[in-house]
């Protein structure tokens, strides 16, 4: 039987050390700021704007939510960026994505100041996390991956890691963590044309799968006694549901469950600890700023 990680659990206690640091801050007169930049009027983009600017409110931490039309140009979107990185009361940046399409997101995360970059996209970040210089800002998904990987007691240590996905937000950061100093894994990173992907896969201690498949991965995949971690959000239709849809990660949870050490469910497994770790990031360009 697999243990289930518990990541609204860990998102707690990360989010109970972040209350202290924030105590801390406050008593040395720096009150940690985060802006949250929504363009348009994505509903899914509002929900987690929504959720981050509450969190910080309930933290005691200063929040911006600016909300720009979606027919604002690329211009008025860099005018509210260089405010904010003039604004000393703010210390995080982020600009939800995805922004409408007349907007050049890559742009827009190239004029955030890297010391305010709390996402981890910036270059300079990027560059930070493969130098594994720590005065960067590791993106929050992978980062919470980590986490829960630690607090699960999942060694990654000289343990055979498969990543699957690639991108900048999820896959390429999470390789880069697992192969760190302080991950020490052994790592393989699939994609979309990887060959022989279920028996790549069955030689991983550890799988993270950040794909955006339903129930892609199954329990032919899954070497006995592997720990799992689904980054994976998909909406797939339910007529049993309230909404009419139900949440499922990129893992067929119940037959892979059963086979391997540990696994996060969806929901309540990484989800809860992207905004923990978001909060987290804020604190430490509080931190820095004051150095
Ligand atoms: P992307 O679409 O950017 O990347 C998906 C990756 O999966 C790509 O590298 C792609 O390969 C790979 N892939 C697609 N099909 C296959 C396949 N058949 N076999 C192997 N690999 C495949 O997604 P993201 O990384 O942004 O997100 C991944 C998932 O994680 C989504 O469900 C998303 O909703 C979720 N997510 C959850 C977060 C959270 O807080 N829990 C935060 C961020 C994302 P290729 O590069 O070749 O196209």
């Amino acid at each position: 039987m697999s243990k289930i990680i518990d990541g609204k659990a860990v998102a707690e206690k990360v989010l109970a050390e972040c209350l202290e640091d924030i105590q801390e801050l406050k008593s040395a007169g720096v009150t940690p700021g985060l802006a949250v930049v929504l363009v348009g009027e994505d509903p899914a983009s509002k929900v987690y704007v929504g959720s981050k600017v509450r969190k910080c409110a309930e933290l005691g931490l200063h929040s911006r939510k600016i909300e720009l039309p979606v027919d604002a140009s690329q211009e008025d979107v860099l005018a509210v960026v260089n405010e904010l990185n003039d604004d000393p009361l703010i210390h995080g940046i982020l600009v939800q994505s995805p922004p409408p399409p007349q907007i050049d997101e890559d742009a827009i995360v190239r004029a955030i100041d890297p010391a305010k970059d709390v996402d981890g996209f910036h270059p300079v970040n990027v560059a930070k996390l493969a130098l594994e210089d720590a005065s960067g800002f590791v993106p929050c998904t992978p980062a919470g991956c980590m986490r829960l990987l630690k607090e699960a007691g999942v060694e990654t240590s000289g343990a055979e890691a498969v990543v699957i996905g690639r991108s900048m937000i999820v896959g390429k950061p999470m390789a880069l963590l697992l192969m760190s100093k302080q991950g020490n894994a052994t790592v393989t990173v699939a994609h979309s044309r990887t060959k022989e992907l279920a028996e790549v896969c069955r030689r991983a201690d550890i799988i993270v799968a950040a794909i955006g498949m339903p129930e892609f991965v199954t329990a032919d995949m899954v070497k006995e006694g592997a720990a799992v971690i689904d980054v994976g959000i998909n909406r797939v239709d339910d007529s049993s549901a309230k909404r009419g849809y139900r949440l499922v990660g990129d893992v067929a949870y119940d037959e892979v469950a059963a086979k391997c050490s540990a696994i996060t469910p969806v929901p309540g497994g990484v989800g809860p600890m992207t905004i923990a770790m978001l909060i987290s990031n804020t604190i430490k360009a509080a931190r820095q700023s004051m150095a």
